[in-house]
């Protein structure tokens, strides 16, 4: 079950935190190829153009994800990591604030894209990585994770700008 290859560490980065840590399930071969599989196939014939993963956990689902839907990759990266013209957004953390940006020319307008990372926790990463994709005029067909922890309501507040949310797992708490 894809969900005990998911290690949780508790009070990692601090204390209370419970920190679910992917790198078990990448590790093992089925695991990795089950969770692909499952964030991939809901859309092998939605006309996908572009797979948005963001920095740095959705770009190795991404990538896979992208490869598996022969569509293209694009990567959504803290400030001041990509090298061409971007577009940039600021976004809210527990403690303080980040900017994330994406290449201006990454996604044509009307592209059908979907959103991955691993894990969604209170939305403030995806809704800002969404706001970035609409801002060049994609279409925001899914948002994507692993895991969803609901007790945070980011997947309801995805939901509510209009975009489908597909997790895999969930957990209860934080
Ligand atoms: P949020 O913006 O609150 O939805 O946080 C989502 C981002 O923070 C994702 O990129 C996750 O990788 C990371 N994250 C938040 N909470 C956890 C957690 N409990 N375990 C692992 N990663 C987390």
């Amino acid at each position: 079950m894809l969900k005990n290859t998911i290690r949780t560490i508790p009070d990692y980065p601090k204390a209370g935190i419970q920190f679910r840590d992917i790198t078990t399930l990448l590790g093992n071969a089925e695991a990795f190829a089950a969770a692909v599989d499952q964030l991939a196939v809901p859309y092998s014939r939605a006309g996908i153009g572009k797979v948005a993963g963001i920095e740095a956990r959705g770009f190795i689902l991404g990538g896979a994800v992208a490869r598996q839907l022969r569509a293209g990759f694009v990567p959504i990266r803290k400030k001041g990591k990509l090298p061409h013209d971007t577009v940039c957004i600021g976004y809210s953390l527990e403690y303080g604030t980040d900017e994330m940006e994406i290449h201006r020319d990454a996604v044509a307008a009307d592209e059908k894209v979907i959103l991955i990372d691993d894990l969604i926790a209170t939305g403030g990463t995806a809704t800002a990585a969404i706001s970035l994709l609409r801002s060049l005029g994609a279409e925001v067909i899914a948002a994507c994770f692993v895991i969803d922890l609901p007790d945070l309501g980011g997947a309801n507040k995805i939901r509510e700008l209009g975009v489908p949310v597909h997790a895999l797992v969930a957990f209860d708490g934080h």
